[in-house]
């Protein structure tokens, strides 16, 4: 992985939480608790807790993450909190799980459970990514393959770098010029996605899929996007 892409596993008894949530995460700096949040790459029936997360130079928390050593300390929220999960997502034939960078973490989480493979005949993950150092979660990714090798389509679009068996565009922009739909199949009403990550990505497919008749999943009117912008 990146050097600036680290991902951390800790240990901590939160009350049990459900695949997609988050926990916060904070530190104390000059006297104050800095926390944000951070999707659980871990999945709950695992006993260990972990999160991704990207160094941003300028952020204030995650420059102060990046210089942690193993055994120190970090606070934790009590509870993990949120809705992006399986039981907020309704039924279809195709889940597309859609992810920029960091967002990729929260997928992983949701695909060691089994409610996704239980509930979709077919699961295609796009990861979006810079560089491919940014391809996080390879060994994952390919145990959960070898797992489930008919229902599982796994793509990476890397927008920097030339790299070989990778669409080497936007995912909006690939998915507009048939890139991702040659290989994964068409976009219809029976497909539900989920979308993390950048909220750019988000927003630019919120708009694609509106021109396929797909509308955001709402709790008062169901649709077809769940999603979570990460700012
Ligand atoms: C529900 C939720 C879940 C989240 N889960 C994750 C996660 O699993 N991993 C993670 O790295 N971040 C995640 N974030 C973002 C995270 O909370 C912080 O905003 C991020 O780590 C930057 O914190 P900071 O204090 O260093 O930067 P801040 O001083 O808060 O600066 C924020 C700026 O950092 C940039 N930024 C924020 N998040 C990212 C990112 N993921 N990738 C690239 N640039 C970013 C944006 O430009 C944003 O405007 C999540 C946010 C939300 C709302």
């Amino acid at each position: 992985m990146d050097d600036d892409l680290v991902s951390i596993r800790f240990e901590n008894n939160i009350p049990p939480y459900i695949a997609g949530q988050f926990t916060k995460i904070g530190l104390k700096l000059d006297g104050d608790l800095v926390s944000r949040p951070y999707s659980l790459v871990s999945a709950p029936h695992e006993d260990f807790l972990e999160v991704i997360y990207v160094n941003v130079p300028d952020g204030k928390l995650t420059p102060h993450l990046h210089k942690l050593d193993t055994n120190d300390s970090i606070f934790v929220m009590d509870k993990a909190s949120g809705f992006f999960i399986m039981d907020e997502v309704p039924d279809g034939d195709k889940l597309w799980l859609v992810a920029t960078g960091t967002g990729l973490g929260v997928f992983i989480s949701l695909l060691k459970t089994d409610s996704p493979w239980k509930r979709f005949k077919e699961i295609v993950l796009i990861h979006g990514v810079r560089t491919s150092g940014e391809l996080a979660y390879q060994d994952q990714i390919k145990e959960l393959q070898a797992k489930h090798p008919n229902q599982l389509k796994y793509l990476q679009t890397v927008t920097r770098e030339k790299i070989d068996n990778t669409i080497n565009a936007r995912i909006p922009d690939a998915i507009k010029d048939g890139s991702i739909t040659n290989i994964c199949g068409e976009i219809n009403s029976s497909s539900q996605f989920m979308l993390c990550g950048n909220p750019d990505m988000i927003n630019d497919m919120v708009d694609l899929l509106g021109t396929y008749g797909l509308e955001r999943n709402r709790r008062s009117k169901p649709g077809n996007i769940t999603l979570e912008k990460y700012w």
